[in-house]
Order: C-alpha cells, then sequence, then structure tokens
C-alpha cells in the first residue's frame, strides 16, 4: 500500500490513507481560507471514523454520497444557532413565506447523492398532487401551492436549511430578477461544498462522486419517475460543484465570528 491509498475493505492503515488523500486533495472554487477549514474538518470525522473501527469502504461510500459533507455541514451549522449571530436573530423567515422556494434558473440548487435520494423518497408518494408551481411556474415541485410550506420539510436538502433573509420583501424582489440586500447563506453551508469538493477529489478514480439539481429531482418525484430515471436525469456535470463553491465563497457567509 503506498502512502496516498486506501484498501476499500480494510480498517486501520486504510483509513490512514484515505486521510492522506484528503490531505492532498483540493476543493477547487471554494478558496484557500475556507478549503483548509473544510480539510480539518474532514479530518477530524475520519479520524474519529478511524478511532472506532470503521472500515475504508463503509467510510469512502459515505463521502461518495454526500453523507459526510452533510454530517459536517449539520454539525457546524448546530454549532452556530446554538449561539445565533444578530442576523440569524432578526431572520424574517417564517412558514408560508416561500419566496425563497421560487427556483429561477430552473436547476435549484446543488445537492448530493444522499439529499437527492431522501428528497425524491419523500415526494413520490405525493406525485400528482397539485405542486408549488400551481402557486408560482418557477416554484419548487415541493411546496404546498396554498399553503406555501415545504411538503417534504425533514428531508428538504442543506441548500433549504442554509438559506435566511432578514428582509421578506427583498426574498420577494429578488425571487422576480431584483438583487437586494438581506438574503444570504450561513457559513456552515461552504464548509458542507468545500467538504463534499474535498471528498471527490479525494476519491478521484476511485468512486464517483456526484451532485445533482434540487429542482429536476423534485420534478421528476412529483411526475412518478423512479428515484434511478430522477437521479440519471438530474446529475450535474462536474463543473457544477466547482462553480456552486466559488458561487458561495464570493457571496460571503452569515457566521457568528
Ligand atoms: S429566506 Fe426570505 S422568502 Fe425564504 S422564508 Fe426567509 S424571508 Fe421568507
Ligand atoms: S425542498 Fe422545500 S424548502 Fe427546499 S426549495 Fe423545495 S419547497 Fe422550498
Amino acid at each position: 500500500m503506498t502512502a496516498g491509498s486506501f484498501e476499500p475493505g480494510g480498517t486501520g492503515r486504510a483509513l490512514a490513507g484515505l486521510r492522506a488523500r484528503v490531505r492532498r486533495a483540493r476543493a477547487k472554487g471554494a478558496g484557500k481560507a475556507a478549503t483548509e477549514r473544510a480539510r480539518r474538518l474532514l479530518d477530524a470525522y475520519l479520524a474519529t471514523a478511524e478511532r472506532h473501527g470503521r472500515a475504508a469502504r463503509e467510510v469512502a461510500a459515505g463521502m461518495a454520497r454526500g453523507e459526510v459533507a452533510l454530517a459536517i455541514g449539520t454539525a457546524t451549522r448546530d454549532a452556530l444557532m446554538s449561539d445565533p449571530p444578530v442576523v440569524v436573530r432578526r431572520a424574517a423567515c417564517a412558514e408560508g413565506c416561500a419566496f425563497c422556494c421560487i427556483l429561477r434558473g430552473g436547476d435549484g440548487g446543488t445537492i448530493t447523492e444522499t439529499e437527492a435520494t431522501r428528497l425524491h423518497d419523500a415526494l413520490a408518494p405525493l406525485a400528482g398532487q397539485p405542486d408549488g408551481r400551481d402557486w408560482h411556474p418557477d416554484a419548487c415541485p415541493a411546496l404546498d401551492p396554498v399553503t406555501r410550506a415545504c411538503r417534504v420539510y425533514d428531508a428538504r436538502p442543506m441548500i433549504c436549511r442554509s438559506f435566511l433573509s432578514t428582509d421578506a420583501a427583498a426574498c420577494e424582489t429578488n425571487a422576480t430578477g431584483g438583487a437586494a440586500a438581506g438574503a444570504g447563506l450561513i457559513g456552515s453551508h461552504l464548509d458542507y461544498l468545500a467538504a463534499h469538493a474535498l471528498a471527490r477529489d479525494a476519491l478521484r478514480g476511485t468512486a464517483r462522486v456526484p451532485t445533482y439539481s434540487l429542482a429536476r429531482i423534485a420534478a421528476g418525484a412529483v411526475a412518478g419517475e423512479t428515484a434511478d430515471a430522477s437521479l440519471d436525469a438530474a446529475r450535474h456535470a462536474t463543473g457544477t460543484l466547482d462553480d456552486t463553491c466559488r458561487n458561495a465563497a464570493r457571496a460571503g457567509q452569515i457566521t457568528n465570528s
């Protein structure tokens, strides 16, 4: 075994090989500070997995599906929300306020395979019912067109958990093509994206690490498409994750530091 390889079925030295790959990996687009922060978080995750004797194959599969990025993003989000910055405490977000669920541009946001599968499974039983597009043509199909609440709240992806605003009117302006201030992503979202980009680079040549279009997955699920068909149709080109990282890094983050 070389220093940078890992034995998919093994533990111990095998996970050390995976950690070595993460140390060399790049998260294109995320920027240096966000990349190094995500690398520390990902390495801490792998160190914990190593201590618990988890198999490298299982951990690598979780990285490929996005479970690891999701766990990292969720942990940093929970930490941020335990001592929320002023902008979070002043958020105007409330159930039924859904301008942020109008998905201009058609893609709806970058999500991992774990999130795509979870979203599809939660929406599939609602196939054929009126959906968000009966309220607004560009709304997410997961939205309830009457109450304007998310119909799959527990299964909503990280992008939906990361976005907030102090001004609902600004969100309405932005949903119609404007550029009003007040809305933004909390910092944990860049941790999640950069960790997934690092995972993809670390697993290069050993596993596919795709991302998907939220809007396409939701549209397929409510149209009665199988999960496999929706995932095939919604899979992003490789560069989309890089672009998503770049856009999130440029947009600035809401943090409590
Ligand atoms: S982000 Fe904007 S549109 Fe979405 S719930 Fe918050 S205030 Fe409403
Ligand atoms: S999944 Fe739910 S919260 Fe996310 S955009 Fe769709 S309706 Fe809105």
